[in-house]
C-alpha cells in the first residue's frame, strides 16, 4: 500500500509519490520570532517533526526547510514598542526557538532562513509578478497582487468566488476570509517601520508576510516541491497567497502535498498570544513538567484532531512513558551481545508501519508498540524470552522510538536557557534606558528577560539575575 497522506488541496488522504523517487523536499512554516513560542505552536511543530521523522523511518532522504519571520508586521510593531532596533529584538526569540526545539528533541532543518537574509529573491519575485502583469503599485506605494488576474486564487481554502473582491486592497499581513482582497507584496515605508527599510525598485520599504515564505521555499528547495507544511490558520490568507504568487511567479505547480495541523486548545479555544491563555515550553518545565511529557501529549493525538491541552494529560503521558522506559529497561538488562530473531520485534515494526502509512494515524502505531510491551513483559516475567530475542525485540523497539523521539529524551526537567552574553546584553541595554530615563523601554526589556525565564534583582550595587526556579 505504502505511505498515504491527507492533502488539504484534494481533502483527500492520497499515497505519496514524491517527485525525485526516494527523495523528501519538505518546507515547514516557521515561527514569527516576536515572543516565545507558545505549546500551541509547538504542536504544529512536533507534528512536523512527527512527519520528518517517519518519512526518514520509510527511507526517504529528506531536506527540510523551516524559515524564521524575523520581519513582518508584529516584529516591527513590538520591536518598535520596545525601542529596541528588528535585529536585537528579534535574535533573543530566535535563540530561545532553537532551545525550545531541542528541549523537545526535534529533528534540526536542513535551513533554517531568516526571511531579513532573503531580500533579494523577494524582491526579484515581485518584479516578475509585475512584469507578468499579476502584480501594480497602488497610490501609497505599496505592491499588491491583483487577484483578479489568477482564477485559480481560492484553490487551497475553496474559496466562494462571490466573498472575492479584487481591486480592493489589504496591506495588513492578516485579514479574514470575509473580505478576499488584493494582497500586499511590498509595503511602502512608514514611519512606525522606523529603520526597518530596504531599497527596491517601488521605493524603500518591506515585503509582505506571504512573499518571505514563497521567495524562501522555492530558492531552497526549486519552483515545485513535495511537501508543505504550517497549522490550519496558515491555510487563509498565508499559504493561499504563497500559491498565487508561487505559481505565478515560476509558471509551474507550487506543491503537491499541503498539510495543516490542528489546534490545540485550552477550555475548547485556539490557544493564541491574542487570546492570553497561552503556556510556554518554559513555563510547564519551570513549573516541574517533564518535555518528554509536553512532547508525548502533543504528539499523540492525530494531528488532524483538535487537542485541548490539560495537565492531566501530562501526567496520563508520564505513566504511558515510563511503561516503555520500563521494558527497555528490562530488554537491555536481559538482552546478550547477539541478536536473534524476534518475531515480536518484527511484527511490532510492521503493525505500527501500517497504522503510520495511514496519514500518520498515531493511536494505531501506539497500539502496536504498547501490543509489543503487553506480549514482551509476558513472556519475561515467565522466562519464555532468550537473550538474543531480547536484543531483536529491543532493535525494534529503538526503530519504532527513532520516530516518536520520547526515549531519547532526558526525564530531567531540563529547560531551555538562553545564554549568558544575550541576558548581558539585555540587562545592558535595559540599564542605559534607564539611565536615559526611557522607562518605557527598560520595562519592555525587563518583560522580555521576563518571558526568557530570568528574574532581575536590582541592588545598590547593580543588578543580578537568576533563572526562574533555579
Ligand atoms: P506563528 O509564530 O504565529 O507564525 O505560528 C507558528 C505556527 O504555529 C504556525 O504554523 C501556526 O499555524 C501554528 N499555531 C499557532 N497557534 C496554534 C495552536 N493553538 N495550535 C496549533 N498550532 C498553532
Ligand atoms: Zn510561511
Amino acid at each position: 500500500m505504502g505511505l498515504r497522506l491527507f492533502n488539504t488541496l484534494s481533502r483527500q488522504e492520497e499515497q505519496f509519490t514524491p517527485i525525485t523517487p526516494g527523495e523528501v523536499k519538505l518546507y515547514t512554516c516557521g515561527p514569527t520570532v516576536y515572543d516565545v513560542a507558545h505549546i500551541g505552536n509547538f504542536r504544529t511543530f512536533v507534528f512536523e517533526d512527527l512527519l520528518r521523522r517517519y518519512l526518514a523511518f520509510r527511507g526517504f532522504e529528506i531536506t527540510h526547510v523551516m524559515n524564521i519571520t524575523d520581519v513582518d508586521d508584529k516584529t516591527i510593531r513590538d520591536s518598535m514598542a520596545e525601542g529596541t532596533s528588528l535585529g536585537d529584538f528579534t535574535s533573543a526569540y530566535k535563540q530561545a526557538f532553537f532551545e525550545d526545539l531541542k528541549t523537545l528533541n526535534i529533528v534540526p532543518a536542513h535551513h533554517y532562513p531568516a526571511a531579513t537574509e532573503y531580500i533579494q529573491p523577494m524582491i526579484n519575485m515581485i518584479q516578475k509578478l509585475m512584469d507578468k502583469g499579476f502584480a501594480y503599485q497602488g497610490d501609497e506605494g505599496d505592491v499588491f497582487f491583483n487577484i483578479g488576474q489568477y482564477p485559480e486564487y481560492g484553490r487551497l481554502t475553496r474559496i466562494n468566488p462571490d466573498q472575492m473582491r479584487p481591486g480592493e486592497r489589504v496591506s495588513s499581513d492578516e485579514y479574514e476570509k470575509e473580505g478576499i482582497r488584493d494582497f500586499a507584496l511590498w509595503k511602502a515605508w512608514k514611519p512606525e517601520d522606523g529603520e526597518v527599510q530596504w531599497s527596491s525598485p517601488w521605493g524603500k520599504g518591506r515585503p509582505g508576510w506571504h512573499i518571505e515564505c514563497s521567495a524562501m521555499s522555492t530558492t531552497l528547495l526549486g519552483n515545485h516541491f513535495d511537501i508543505h507544511c504550517g497549522g490550519v490558520d496558515n491555510m487563509f490568507p498565508h499559504h493561499e497567497n504563497e500559491i498565487a504568487q508561487s505559481e505565478c511567479t515560476t509558471g509551474e505547480p507550487f506543491v503537491n502535498y499541503w498539510m495543516h495541523a490542528e489546534f490545540l486548545l485550552v477550555d475548547g479555544r485556539k490557544m493564541s498570544k491574542s487570546l492570553g491563555n497561552f503556556y510556554t515550553l518554559r513555563q510547564l518545565v519551570t513549573d516541574g513538567y517533564r518535555p518528554d511529557a509536553i512532547r508525548w501529549m502533543l504528539m499523540t493525538t492525530h494531528y488532524r484532531q483538535k487537542l485541548n491541552f490539560s495537565v492531566e494529560r501530562l501526567d496520563d503521558a508520564i505513566k504511558a512513558i515510563e511503561r516503555l522506559r520500563g521494558f527497555q529497561a528490562r530488554l537491555e538488562e536481559w538482552k546478550s551481545g547477539t541478536i536473534g530473531e524476534a518475531d515480536l520485534g518484527a511484527r511490532a515494526i510492521m503493525q505500527f508501519t501500517e497504522a503510520m502509512d495511514q496519514d500518520l494515524n498515531i493511536s494505531g502505531g501506539l497500539a502496536a508498540v504498547f501490543e509489543l510491551v503487553r506480549e514482551g513483559n509476558r513472556l519475561l516475567d515467565n522466562g519464555e524470552m532468550s537473550h538474543q530475542m531480547a536484543g531483536g525485540v529491543l532493535e525494534a523497539l529503538n526503530q519504532i522510538n527513532s520516530v516518536l523521539g520520547i526515549l531519547d529524551m532526558s526525564v530531567e526537567n531540563a529547560a531551555g536557557l538562553v545564554d549568558e552574553t544575550t541576558i548581558q546584553d539585555l540587562i545592558e541595554a535595559r540599564k542605559n534606558a534607564r539611565q536615559a530615563l526611557d522607562f518605557t523601554r527598560a520595562d519592555a526589556l525587563r518583560a522580555q528577560l521576563e518571558n526568557l525565564g530570568i528574574e532581575l534583582i536590582d541592588t545598590p550595587a547593580g543588578t543580578r539575575w537568576k533563572r526562574r526556579n533555579s
